[in-house]
Parts: structure tokens; sequence; C-alpha cells
């Protein structure tokens, strides 16, 4: 690559340090925050219907000796009715109803709370797996959109220090089937008239994997779990790749692994900083795939899909959001071609005890104004949810009562 001047750094500005405020870090032996991805090992959740793929259905409904058709129906029930309850599924047979949904559809998601904002428009569901592990996914209407903000695991291993789900570190990888029942109880919620403004007919259309965890960390089960999501109706939920969004720290080899998988999903990489040197402290993971390689592996995932990719950008004051730091973003992008990326600035959402601030209107104002004149698409994005701990960087799955 050409070798190019980069901007000046030198814009009298304060430089906040990225250490944790308000816990500890885990640091491993060398200093270096540590990074988990290998889940601890423990009990499996329940098989489920969801974790099957059609043709184990089938196997599963005539090892019961039933016949074969009777895995359509049980799918419609789930997939399209979003019910789990035998005593809805009047169209299979009494006697052997209760054995099979027992069998094929464990309760997966305990409901412990349900928060909703003022205006109704958005909802907060936590949930306890059979383990007893906490997640959480966020509901939210658009003018045109449902968006829910699913969890791929309980809690993360990637030790970002500004968001509050790291701070646990990882329980666990969530199963295939305890991803989609979030889409699917979420659906459930809107057809129960739960979401303000919303038709009961209508249903979760977009699916962001921002939710607890580093989706890419738990690789095979989200892509199975997407697939279901595409599969068409009454095997899947019917969802189109272009409406679900993988969101990454920048796992560089699972996103070469994503780009080859054929499908159209929305990739967003989590960059926050485009120097080396702040994104070592911020983005734990920068330690193995560094800003050039992240950069590089997100333009290959636009390469092989033609799917424009989105960059995320939290703006912390006086950390991240220098002039500077726009200039060295549009450069690096810029570098890498055009039309192939748009930055989506969010301003940071407080977690506890954090003593980071979003960064002022006029500096966030003035990040995108530089990112824009040199030619690079960005939305400033709205954060939802923040009055019941639902934004994004929020979820910690805190059971206190
Ligand atoms: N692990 C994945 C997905 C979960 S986080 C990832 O990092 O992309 C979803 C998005 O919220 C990421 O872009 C993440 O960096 C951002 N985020 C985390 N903490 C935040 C905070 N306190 N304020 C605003 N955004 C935050």
């Amino acid at each position: 690559m050409p070798v190019e001047r980069l901007p000046s750094r030198d814009d009298n500005r304060p430089q906040v340090v990225p250490t944790a405020e308000g816990w500890t870090q885990p640091l491993d032996p060398d200093g270096r925050p540590s990074l988990q991805f290998d889940a601890p090992r423990g009990a499996k959740p329940p098989r489920h219907w969801a974790d099957l793929t059609v043709a184990e259905r089938e196997a599963t409904v005539v090892d019961m000796g039933l016949p074969k058709f009777r895995a359509r129906q049980l799918s419609t029930h789930y997939f399209s009715h979003y019910t789990s309850n035998p005593d809805e599924m009047t169209d299979l047979p009494a006697d052997s109803r209760a054995s099979l949904v027992g069998e094929t559809l464990p309760p997966l998601l305990t409901e412990v709370r349900r928060l909703r904002t003022d205006r109704g428009d958005t909802i907060k569901f936590l949930w306890r797996l059979f383990d007893g592990a906490l997640v959480e996914s966020v509901l939210m209407r658009y003018p045109n959109r449902i968006t829910l903000c699913v969890s791929s695991q309980a809690g993360c291993g990637m030790n970002c220090p500004f968001c509050a789900t790291g701070q646990a570190g990882l329980t666990r990888n969530m199963s295939a089937a305890e991803i989609v029942d979030q889409v699917v109880q979420a659906n459930r919620a809107i057809a129960e008239g739960e979401l303000a403004g919303v038709d009961g007919d209508r249903r979760v259309t977009n699916i962001v994997f921002m939710g607890m965890g580093e989706p890419l960390a738990n690789y095979a089960r989200v892509m199975q779990s997407v697939r279901t999501m595409l599969a068409p109706q009454p095997h899947g939920l019917g969802m189109s790749a272009r409406h679900i969004t993988v969101s990454t720290v920048g796992l560089v080899p699972a996103i070469h692994k994503l780009a080859a998988e054929g499908l159209q999903l929305t990739f967003a990489l989590s960059l926050h900083a485009p120097d080396d040197e702040l994104r070592d402290d911020m983005i734990p993971v920068n330690s193995r795939w560094k800003v050039d390689e992240a950069l590089d592996a997100a333009k290959a995932y636009f390469d092989a899909t033609g799917r424009r990719v989105s960059i995320e950008y939290a703006l912390i004051k006086d950390m991240n959001d220098h002039g500077w730091r726009a200039d060295l973003l549009a450069t690096k992008l810029n570098q890498r071609g055009s039309g192939w990326v748009h930055v989506n600035p969010i301003p940071l959402n407080p977690t506890p005890g954090s003593v980071w601030t979003a960064s002022e209107p006029a500096v966030m104002r003035e990040f995108v104004q530089r990112l824009e004149s040199a030619g690079i698409p960005t939305t400033l994005r709205d954060t939802r949810g923040k009055e019941i701990d639902g934004a994004c960087g929020q979820l910690a799955a805190a059971d206190g009562s």
C-alpha cells in the first residue's frame, strides 16, 4: 500500500487514557487486559427444535412414531405462531402432543423482567437461561422497521473497558436455539400488542447481533441461528440476510470466514479508534489483530459480498473524538477504496462507575463533518433505551431488584 501522509495529531486537545474506571479489569500475567475466547465448560442447554435442521426435525418425529408432516406442523406453531404451548396445537393428535412438545420445545428463556421506555417504543427483556445465566435482548420500533438486538453469549470475554457486558467476563456461549428464541419471544410480545404503535401482525424485521457477547467468538452457533432466521417459514423465520447485522470487535480470521459464507449479511466492525496506540487500550483484542488488519478484513468482506460495511465508533469525550482521529480514520478508509464503507459514530452510553462521558455535541458534529468532507458517508446513530439501561454497551443483565 502506498505510504500516505497521515493527518497531524496536533490539535491541542487533552487525551484521556482508557483505563478501566469503577471496576478492576482482569489482566494477564504480562499485564495486558485478558481475553477469553473459550467459554468455561458446563452443562449444555437442552436440545431444541430450533437447533435442528429440517431433516433432523423429520427424523425426530419419525423416531417418536409419528408421520413426517408433523414436523412441519410443529415448525408452524413455533416459527409462525410463536407458541410452545401444546394446548394451542389443536391440529396435533391429542395423545402425543404433550410428549412431542416436551421432547422438542423445552423452555429456553424464562422471563425475569421486561422494561419499557416511556414512549413504549423500546422494550428490554431480561431472560434467565436453563442454568441461571442471565441475558438481555432489546426490541426497538422505528418508522419502517422493527429491530431486535440479540445476545449471542452470556457475558463476554473481550474485556473492553467502556462496555458494561465485559465487566463480568464470559459465562458461556449461547446455543443456536437460545439465540433464535429471543426473536420468537419478541415476535410473540409484538403479537400480544406489547410494542406501542405496532399492529399485532407485524414482526421483527431486523436483527442486530449487538447485545451481550462477541458473536464471532461463538461462530458456529451464531451461524446456525442465522440460517434458521433466514429459512423460509414454516422452517424458520423467513428473514432477509440484509436485515441481519453481525457486529464484531475485530476477530480477523472469523471475518474472513463470514465473508466466505455466501450470505448477504450486513457486517459491522466496532473500531472506536483509528490508531493502534489508543485501540490497544480500548479494545483488548487489538493486541491480536491491529487496526489495519481489521480494516483489511472489513474491506475483504465488502469485496466478497458487495455489502457496504459499517464502522462503529463510540465517541468518548477527550479519548477518541479528536479531529485528527476523524481525519486519520477517513484516510485509512479512503486508502482502501471508495463506496465500500460507512461510519456510524454513536455517543458513549455511560456504564456503571465509569467517569467517561459522551463527546460534546459540537465535537461530535465536527467529527462527522470531517469524515463527510473526506467523502465518507457518516450517520450519527441515535441511542435507544438509555433510561432502561438498554442502550449499546449497557447490557449487564443484573437481576438486582
Ligand atoms: N461484541 C460485538 C457486539 C456487541 S456490542 C461488538 O463489539 O461489536 C455492540 C456495539 O455497542 C459495539 O459497537 C460496541 O462497541 C458498542 N458499545 C459498547 N459499549 C458501548 C457504550 N458504553 N456506549 C456506546 N456503544 C457501546
